[in-house]
C-alpha cells in the first residue's frame, strides 16, 4: 500500500499540540433552539429572572411573626395571637400593636411585621403567646429577591446544564432555555475481523467491542449519535460511507485501519477525499488517531484497539466535541497520588496507565496499577478507576513514587 503519510511521518505531535491545533480547527456550532429537555445542554442565551426569588418576604422558621416595636426591652412580653399565615395562604389582616400571627417556614410575612421568633423559644397559651427577654427584631425573615433580584443573570452562557441549573431556572418560572443545537454524530467500526453481537464467533473473528464503547462513552444530551455499523476492510465501501457520511454528520468517528498494515486505508481514503490536520501522536495507547476535515465534517479515525479507543476519545475527541457543542472548556481534574506499585514505562510517549485510586484515613490518594497494560486488554481498564499518566520524559516509577491521577468519573 501507498503510506500517503509517509512525507509526514516525522511529525508525530505531543498532546499538547494535538490538542492545541483541534482547538484551532473547530469552530461551535451556532444554531439553537428552545427545549424543555435541556438537561446537560449548553446554554446558548443568558437567563435573566422576570421576577425576585423569592416574590415575597416569608418566614425561615416555623413560629410566630410580630413587630420589633412591640419588644419591651429586656424584659418578657406577651402578645396576643391575631390569625395563621400558612405557606400559600398568607394572612389577610391587619397586624395591629400587641398582636402577633402564627406563621410557618415559606409563608407571607404580615406586612407590619419585621421579625419571626422560632416556635421553640415562646410559650403559646390559648391566645395570648409569651415571648423571652432577649426577643430580638429582624430574625427568620427571607427578604424579596434575597437570591435573584428581577432581571438579574441566573445563568450566564456558555454553560453546559446542570439539574442544579435547571432547579435554578424552575424558581424564576423558566422551563424552556435556549441551548446550542445537538451535533450530529455517525460512528462506525472497521475490520474484516469484526463479528456484531449475537452472532456466534468463528475462528480468527472478534467481537466489535468499539461500538459498544463509542455508544457509551458518546451518550451525552448534545449529541444525537447514529451508529452506522463495521465496514470491512475493503477500500471502496470504505470510501463511500465516508463521503456519504460526511454529507449527512457533523462529525464522523471510526476505529481501526488508521495505522500503517496492508489494510489500514482510513488515512489514505481521509487524505484523498479531506484534509488531514494531523494522524500520529506521541501517547500511549493510541499512537494512530486521524483528526481532520471531510468538507464541513469533521473525522477523528480512532485506534483499533479498544483501550486506545476510551484513552483517545477521552484525551482528545471528548474536548473537541465539548468545543464543537459549544461548552466552555473543562480542564480534567488531575492531582498527584503516591504509586504502591512499580511500573515499566517505554520512553519517548506520555502514557496513560490504568490505576485504582484510593484514599487512606490521613486524606492522602494512593493509586495501583490496575494490572496488564496492553492496549488489547479491557480487562484491567474495566477494573481501573483513573489513568496514572506518565510523561514522556518519564523513564520508570518505583513504589512510593508521587505520580499524577486522573479519575475517569470526572471526565465524561
Ligand atoms: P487496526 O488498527 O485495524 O489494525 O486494529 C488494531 C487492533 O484492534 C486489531 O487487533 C483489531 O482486531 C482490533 N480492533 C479493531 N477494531 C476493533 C473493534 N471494533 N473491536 C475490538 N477490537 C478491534
Ligand atoms: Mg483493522
Amino acid at each position: 500500500m501507498i503510506d500517503v503519510c509517509s512525507r509526514e511521518s516525522g511529525s508525530v505531535l505531543s498532546i499538547e499540540d494535538a490538542l492545541d491545533r483541534i482547538k484551532a480547527a473547530i469552530h461551535p456550532v451556532n444554531d439553537t433552539e428552545k427545549t424543555a429537555n435541556a438537561l446537560g445542554r449548553v446554554l446558548a442565551e443568558s437567563v435573566y429572572s422576570p421576577i425576585n426569588i423569592p416574590r415575597d418576604r416569608n418566614a425561615a422558621m416555623d413560629g410566630y411573626a410580630f413587630a420589633g416595636r412591640d419588644i419591651v426591652q429586656g424584659q418578657a412580653f406577651t402578645l396576643s395571637l391575631a390569625g395563621t399565615s400558612w405557606a400559600g395562604r398568607p394572612f389577610q389582616g391587619q397586624l395591629q400593636p400587641g398582636q402577633c400571627v402564627r406563621i410557618f417556614t415559606g409563608a407571607v410575612v404580615p406586612e407590619q411585621a419585621d421579625s419571626v421568633i422560632m416556635q421553640e423559644q415562646v410559650q403559646a397559651r390559648g391566645q395570648s403567646i409569651h415571648f423571652p427577654a432577649d426577643t430580638q427584631a429582624l430574625q427568620n425573615i427571607r427578604e424579596i429577591g434575597e437570591d435573584v433580584k428581577q432581571g438579574a443573570c441566573l445563568i450566564t452562557q456558555p454553560k453546559k446544564l446542570t439539574a442544579i441549573d435547571l432547579g435554578l431556572l424552575a424558581s424564576a418560572g423558566i422551563d424552556r432555555p435556549i441551548v446550542k443545537r445537538q451535533l450530529k454524530i455517525a460512528y462506525f467500526s472497521t475490520g474484516d475481523e469484526l463479528t456484531a453481537l449475537g452472532l456466534p464467533l468463528e475462528s480468527g473473528k472478534i467481537y466489535d467491542s468499539n461500538r459498544t464503547l463509542l455508544s457509551g462513552l458518546l451518550a451525552d444530551p448534545c449529541y444525537d449519535v447514529v451508529d452506522l455499523g463495521v465496514i470491512p476492510d475493503d477500500k471502496q465501501l470504505l470510501e463511500d460511507r465516508f463521503i456519504e457520511a460526511s454529507l449527512n454528520y457533523d462529525v464522523i468517528i471510526t476505529t481501526g485501519g488508521a495505522s500503517v498494515g496492508e489494510a489500514d486505508y482510513v488515512k489514505e481514503i481521509l487524505h484523498s477525499c479531506g484534509e488531514v490536520n494531523f494522524w500520529k501522536i506521541a501517547i500511549k495507547p493510541g499512537k494512530p488517531l486521524a483528526f481532520g476535515k471531510i468538507g464541513q465534517c469533521y473525522f477523528f479515525g480512532l485506534p483499533g484497539n479498544p483501550v486506545a479507543v476510551i484513552v483517545t476519545f477521552q484525551q482528545l475527541v471528548a474536548p473537541a466535541l465539548r468545543q464543537l457543542s459549544g461548552a466552555p472548556f473543562a480542564k480534567p481534574l488531575r492531582f498527584i497520588a503516591t504509586c504502591s506499585s512499580a511500573l515499566k514505562k517505554s520512553p519517548g510517549r506520555q502514557e496513560y496507565q490504568r490505576g485504582i485510586l484510593s484514599q487512606d484515613e490521613h486524606g492522602e490518594f494512593f493509586v495501583a496499577s490496575a494490572g496488564k497494560q496492553g492496549s488489547h486488554i479491557l480487562s484491567s481498564m474495566s477494573r481501573s478507576g483513573c489513568y496514572i499518566i506518565l510523561p514522556k520524559e518519564c523513564n520508570v516509577v518505583q513504589a512510593g513514587d508521587r505520580v499524577i491521577v486522573e479519575p475517569f468519573s470526572l471526565l465524561i
